[in-house]
């Protein structure tokens, strides 16, 4: 067997339940190292409140720059309420900002995966939810988070006046549109395309760029255009019509934390987050469970590391190279839950409930 060399991944477990679930990802990333083609070097570094802990500050130098060399980054989760009256730069949440915006990770995917073993789990009925499979993607470092100007002001009368601004341009738009039109290329080739062309002037040009782009490099792909406020309601009515999404930061925001919900559990939904390719053609990644750090169940081996786990194989798929092992663990996944094997949170009636270390032995046991 040919081993790939040299290759780097860098875990970066954080706080809450984020060491317990990322733990499990890095039994999986061993086991692929032993027993497929692969040689990954695995770092380690602390990120967010473990990072304040022992250096008072949520990022060291010396984490960002190992994430800057490595091919991809897995993240668990930061913050806590121990953290939670630090100044603003201190705060845990501070180390996921500086590594969105110093990686260039402009482009969010979150896939909204309806599992057959886990239908119940919807609040919605189980035909309309019923082998859903889309993905979002969030335009991630422009729009009206950072805009400027921005700001709180005094005005007349004793009154203040918020301000944020909302605005793309051109290069924006269309980096995250072809970060879409790409995925759906390897998906059912429908994007959809939602702002609110008809009350903003920046959705007017996102609407006539992405169209522009699709019209000039992707004529195959079936583009359509929907109001962000109509795409809210599709997405409870009927779901199942969507394949790629994309959107701009404010309603990617919502629309993608609506569609994931969709599916039921937090403890299910991975993400991944994209920037632009370098000048070696590879392009920075962060992956990262939907789900938070749980301070509520942490340290009690109960979280549920297949949102993590599923964030891996969006790895081995979006930034490794590795789409055979991506849908090796997907199906190892999946085979367990076939096997009725859940933890706490996805726990339902004749089902058994194990651990977040016995799950992630029960997805190794199925890769084998
Ligand atoms: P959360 O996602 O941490 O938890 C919400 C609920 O879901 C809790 O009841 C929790 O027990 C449960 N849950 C979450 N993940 C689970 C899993 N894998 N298995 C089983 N149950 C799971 O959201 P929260 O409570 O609003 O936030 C807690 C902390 O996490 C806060 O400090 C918040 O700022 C931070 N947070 C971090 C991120 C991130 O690191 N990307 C994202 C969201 C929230």
């Amino acid at each position: 067997m040919i081993k790939v060399k040299n290759r780097k991944l860098l875990l970066l477990p954080g706080d809450g339940i984020g060491p317990e679930v990322v733990r499990e990802v890095r039994k999986i990333i061993e086991w692929f190292n032993k027993n497929k083609s692969l040689d990954f070097k695995i770092e380690e570094g602390l990120v967010g409140g473990a990072s304040y802990d022992k250096h008072k500050n949520p990022i060291t130098d010396e984490v960002f720059y190992k994430a800057l060399e490595s091919e991809a980054v897995i993240l668990g989760a930061v913050g806590g309420p121990k953290y939670d009256n630090l100044e603003f730069s201190k705060r845990p949440e501070r180390a996921l900002l500086k590594l969105r915006k110093e990686l260039k990770l402009f482009a969010n995917l979150r896939p909204a995966i309806c599992f057959k073993q886990l239908v119940e789990a919807s609040s919605l009925k189980p035909e309309i939810i019923s082998g859903l499979d889309i993905m979002i993607v969030r335009e991630l470092t422009g729009g009206i988070y950072f805009g400027e100007p921005r700001g709180i002001e005094p005005i007349e009368n004793n009154e203040r006046k918020g301000v944020n601004t909302h605005t793309y341009t051109t290069n924006e738009i269309q980096r995250v549109a072809r970060v879409a039109f790409d995925l759906a290329k390897k998906r059912k080739n429908k994007v959809t395309s939602c702002e609110k062309s008809n009350v903003m002037e920046a959705g007017i040009l996102w609407r006539e760029e992405v169209q522009a782009l699709k019209d000039k490099e992707y004529q195959k792909i079936e583009l359509s255009h929907m109001l962000a406020d109509n795409c809210a309601m599709q997405l409870l009515r009927d779901p199942k019509q969507f394949d790629v999404i994309v959107t701009d930061n404010l309603f990617g925001d919502i629309l993608s934390d609506e569609a994931a919900m969709l599916t039921g559990s937090l403890g299910l939904l991975p993400s991944a987050s994209l920037g632009a390719k370098d000048k070696n053609g590879k392009i920075r990644s962060m992956y990262e469970p939907v789900h938070g750090s749980a301070p509520d169940i942490a340290g009690k081996n109960i979280a549920n590391p297949i949102a993590t786990i599923l964030s891996l194989s969006m790895a081995l798929k979006y930034s490794l190279d590795l789409d055979k092992e991506a849908e090796q663990l997907d199906k190892a996944v999946q085979s367990v839950l076939d096997d009725g094997l859940r933890t706490k949170d996805i726990m339902s009636k004749n089902m058994k409930e194990i651990s977040t270390s016995v799950m992630g032995d029960a997805i190794i046991a199925k890769l084998k």
